[in-house]
């Protein structure tokens, strides 16, 4: 189509009008409010984005367990379940309504417990590292497809015995695995039988005492121990039933002993495993000890922290040290880091490695210098005079230097009626000396001189 200039003008000027009262119209209708709306919140058009905040608390069921994955704090805690999964776990707030069998409560004081590692343990149950089955390093496989071979420097290094590290680690049925494991003590324990076995046991270092309590059987080899959280179920239904009746069967039929020689092996408890048995627990003193309820410490107020990362490692008791500075008391840590504990420290004292003991002898020299100690006390329970040889670092003997010495008879005494020690007990424990001050002698201290008993035998 055609247009003049003069048409194009006027068509032009027409639709700019008409544009124009339409925008008029249009800008006025924009201006209206389309809604009245009183309450934004209350009618907003659509909350239902809301619903993800809300629902991810949202649970069709929860139950409590006690959280015990290796260590010893056993936190009673709740876990919340949707669509049969556990979706988050948190601390239960009722260790108030604990109860032992003589009716002893908790308190609200105890409250609350639990970590980091408690509050995502359902993320490791269900998470892809979980261990769902057994596993076996290649290299041992392949000692045992060869016949086990003798540990030379050599086979060692072949089979990755002293590089485990760098090994690969083969997916294997359980099958397998019990079958392997059936087969390595058999082979361990005949290989450590007999005279053969005491051999290479003293060709390998041995104490002469350890090969001895061997008594020729090579499942005394195995230490048997369940970790810290299957004390219960399986250290003590499982493992102990393995230490001591099969492999007892096992010694029975590998040396072809009767019943009453059969050897088990060794059970070992954590304790004893970690070697961090303190002094007063019965692997060393026979007497039932008695921990202490970390709840104490918020009641003292001076509290000392020896080689102890409480906050890091105690986690769940460490609010106890907490509180206590919250009540004013001083707070020393003793280790050589500088760690959580420490920095909430009023003294830290870093030690160097095995400065310990002098630390210690001096803190009592000071408290018995400046005469702050409880005499009364120490003078029925320290230990401290107990004279030790120089040569062994062992308690002095008495019958070590007193000709024909005997021990008193325990039998009808606290040794022999409630802590049940026969004659030869008493000898393998052996016995103390103290110096005494009037006689200018050493003289024999026995196991029941303690308290009054100790403080009145002069
Ligand atoms: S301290 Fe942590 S890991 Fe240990 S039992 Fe308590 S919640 Fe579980």
């Amino acid at each position: 189509m055609f247009l003049s200039r003069r048409q194009f003008l006027k068509v032009s000027v027409g639709t700019v009008a008409a544009a124009a009262v339409a925008d008029k119209v249009l800008a006025l209708t924009a201006l209206q409010p389309v809604i009245e709306v009183g309450n934004p919140l209350g009618d907003y058009p659509d909350r239902s984005w809301e619903r993800v905040y809300h629902d991810q608390y949202r649970y069709d069921s929860s139950f409590t367990w006690v959280c015990s994955p290796n260590d010893t704090h056993a936190c009673r805690v709740r876990a919340f379940v949707r669509n049969g999964v556990v979706m988050r776990v948190e601390q239960n707030y009722d260790h108030q309504t604990y109860e032992d069998l003589y009716g002893n409560r908790g308190t609200f004081a105890h409250n609350p417990r639990m970590c980091l590692k408690g509050f995502t343990f359902h993320r490791r149950v269900y998470g892809p590292y979980r261990l769902k089955g057994p596993l076996m390093r290649k290299g041992w496989k392949q000692w045992m497809d060869d016949g086990s071979p003798e540990l030379t420097p050599e086979t060692k290094r072949k089979y990755k015995f002293d590089s485990r590290f760098l090994d690969d680690m083969l997916r294997v049925s359980w099958d397998t695995a019990f079958t392997y494991a059936a087969k390595a003590m058999i082979i361990i324990a005949t290989r450590y039988s007999g005279e053969a076995g005491a051999r290479r046991l003293r060709e390998q270092g041995y104490a002469p005492e350890m090969i001895e309590m061997m008594k020729g059987a090579g499942t005394r080899c195995f230490k048997h121990r369940a970790g810290m959280p299957v004390l219960g179920i399986i250290g003590k239904m499982g493992n102990t039933r393995m230490n001591g009746g099969i492999n007892a069967l096992l010694d029975s039929w590998i040396r072809k002993v009767s019943p009453d020689q059969a050897q088990g092996g060794r059970y070992w408890s954590n304790y004893t495993w970690h070697g961090d048995q303190n002094p007063s627990q019965p692997f060393w003193s026979g007497v039932q000890g008695s921990d202490i309820d970390l709840s104490d410490m918020r009641f003292s107020k001076l509290n000392t922290s020896w080689g102890k990362n409480f906050v890091e490692n105690k986690m769940p008791e460490a609010h106890w040290k907490l509180e206590c500075i919250e009540r004013g008391a001083r707070v020393v840590v003793i280790t050589p880091e500088y760690n959580p504990t420490a920095y909430r420290a009023d003294y830290w004292m870093p030690l160097r490695p095995q400065s310990d003991g002098a630390l210690f002898m001096g803190a009592m020299k000071i408290i018995i210098d400046e005469n702050m100690h409880d005499v009364d006390f120490l003078k029925q329970f320290t230990d401290a005079p107990i004279l030790i040889r120089t040569d062994t670092l062992q308690y002095l003997d008495p019958r070590d230097v007193v000709p024909d010495y005997k021990f008193p008879d325990f039998s009808k005494s606290y040794s022999g009626r409630i802590q049940a020690l026969k004659p030869q007990d008493v000898e393998r424990l052996g016995g103390m000396m103290v110096w005494d001050l009037n006689k200018k002698q050493a003289v024999p201290l026995h196991r029941e001189q303690v308290g009054w008993h100790y403080m009145n035998s002069g």
